[in-house]
């Protein structure tokens, strides 16, 4: 048996419970279908069959699960910090414990590679980590003095918050959301993508194996427009943790305007990789390969704009395009994939067309331009492809494709850049490539994104704030920031002296 028929075989015995028995909400502590009954299927990006029902859950199912969530809040917010560390420390050492099975069931649900998706349960689980240790701390303020007072201030946590995610990297997204949730004392009701639920399933049920009490955390499945909308609108829910595009983070708002919800945004992006001729163009070329390529180039800071100094342009293309043409496509349990399907056929078809779109606008496919036939014509691969003689002015320079897609523009000087850099609705990620210190503080200062990386590809440290300006997100994630946002500021100001009280009325 070959290595890609034993990881099938081990996915499928992973995946067979979800045959079985098909996906439900999980309200309260208990597993159940939808109050309507109805379901959706659930495909594999692989070949397109059918991986299970799924429960399709609407505004009834979404207040059954605020209301459990509202519930078991006081009990939540007033454990000990220390108590909910330990919780959510053995939250990550059962992700961990199940890192196959999870990993598995990604690359199924989403066509994300075992390459990428094998790492997933240990970022999820450092994700739980790294909040789980501040759980004890989050309560804490500062205090700070004038004459005649102090003044004390804490934090507590919001109360029950929605947390709506996308189907690119679900598992740990999910994570990255939850987590710091839980770990201020917000208890929780996550709506994942409708495209790819599986794995959302499995965080929530690991969670309660590890002795979440019941109510803290309840997932509900169902479409945007109907569950995702519901949880907007609840006037339980207290705040809106939302990770997708930004046209539905507008909607969000507005559904979320009557009960006057608290929003987190994390939003689309079309992130320049800036090259400048000085730089080490060979770990230049690897890093935007990596970045517009991994995970399918179905990934929010994705370079998927290639600015390039006029003198190297050519060179670099072609480096750039050698190395995509290079790639391996493949079954996602596949350990030589890189580039696995994409997740639906609606959204292969919207990356397709921006074959066209390039085509009419006048640019030249370097490479790549086209789905992958042969043994994967019937699963949703497109070939990664990069967009050569393009101008900022384009479609495909402004708008996000988020597939395997480069659009590549050449520049002639520093300004000029950073005028195409920050010419775009999307701020969050920019990366530069050069060898001149000054040049790199000077450049990223005027970089308008929420994060730039220079000579890197896309370092990560949790403590980091992590997202955008503009159209790409309100709000950060990491360290601080995300206790911060799930948590309200209280001020207490205490007079140290008898001062004089104004007197009105005699
Ligand atoms: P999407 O906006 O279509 O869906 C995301 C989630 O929102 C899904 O769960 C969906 O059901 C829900 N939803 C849809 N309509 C809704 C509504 N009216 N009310 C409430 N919820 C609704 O996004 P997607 O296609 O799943 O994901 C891809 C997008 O996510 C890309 O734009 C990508 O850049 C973005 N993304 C951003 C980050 C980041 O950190 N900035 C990370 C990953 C993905």
């Amino acid at each position: 048996m070959s290595a890609l028929d034993d990881n099938i075989q081990k996915a499928e015995a992973h995946l067979a419970r979800f045959r079985a028995e098909g996906v439900q909400n999980l309200i309260n502590g208990e597993s159940v279908p939808a109050q309507s009954g109805d379901t959706f299927e659930s495909i594999t990006p692989v070949d397109l069959s059918t991986l299970c029902s799924v429960a399709k859950g609407g505004a009834a199912d979404i207040d059954a699960a605020a209301q459990a969530a509202h519930a078991a809040f006081p009990a939540w917010r007033d454990m000990p910090g220390k108590d909910r560390r330990a919780l959510l420390h053995g939250i990550a050492d059962a992700i961990v414990a199940r890192a196959e099975e999870i990993a598995f069931t990604e690359c199924m649900d989403t066509g994300q590679s075992l390459r990428f998706m094998s790492k997933a349960a240990l970022r999820g689980a450092a994700n739980f980590r790294f909040f789980a240790d501040q759980a004890p701390a989050a309560r804490d303020g500062n205090s700070s003095y004038a004459p005649g007072q102090i003044n004390v201030s804490s934090r507590s946590p919001i109360g029950p918050v929605g947390v709506i995610t996308p189907w690119n990297t679900p598992f740990m997204l999910s994570t990255w959301k939850i987590a710091p949730a839980l770990a201020s004392g917000c208890t929780v009701v996550h709506k994942p993508a409708e495209l790819s639920p599986l794995s959302a399933r499995l965080l929530v049920e690991i969670a309660h194996e590890a002795g979440l009490p019941a109510g803290v955390w309840n997932t509900v499945n169902g479409i945007g427009e109907d569950a995702g909308k519901a949880l907007s609108e609840h006037p339980l829910i207290k705040a809106i943790a939302f990770v997708g595009e930004s046209n539905t983070g507008s909607h969000i708002m507005r559904q979320g305007a009557d009960t006057l919800k608290r929003v987190h945004f994390e939003l689309g992006g079309k992130n320049p990789v800036v090259v400048f001729a000085d730089a080490d163009l060979e770990r230049a070329a690897d890093a935007a390969v990596f970045m517009i390529y991994s995970l399918n180039g179905e990934r929010c800071t994705s370079s998927s704009r290639l600015l390039v100094e006029r003198s190297i342009h050519d060179a670099f293309c072609a480096l750039v395009a050698k190395k995509a043409a290079n790639i391996t496509l493949g079954h996602p349990l596949d350990t030589d994939t890189t580039i696995g399907p994409l997740i639906h056929p609606v959204h292969e078809e919207k990356v397709l067309s921006y074959m066209q779109v390039a085509r009419d606008e006048g640019a030249t496919i370097a490479t790549g331009g086209e789905k992958a036939g042969g043994a994967l014509a019937n699963g949703c691969w497109v070939k990664p492809t990069l967009f050569t003689n393009a101008n900022n002015r384009m479609r495909i320079a402004q708008e996000e494709i988020f597939g395997p897609v480069l659009t590549a523009i050449a520049f002639d000087s520093e300004d000029d850049a950073l005028a195409l850099a920050n010419d775009v609705q999307y701020g969050l990620a920019g990366y530069l490539w050069t060898a001149d210190s000054n040049r790199a503080m000077r450049f990223s200062d005027r970089m308008d994104v929420g994060m730039v990386w220079v000579n890197s590809e896309n370092l990560r440290h949790l403590p980091t704030p992590f997202g955008g300006t503009k159209n790409s997100g309100i709000g950060r994630d990491g360290g601080d920031w995300s206790f911060d946002f799930y948590m309200e500021t209280k001020n207490v100001c205490f007079a140290t002296d008898a001062h004089r009280v104004p007197k009105l009325g005699g």
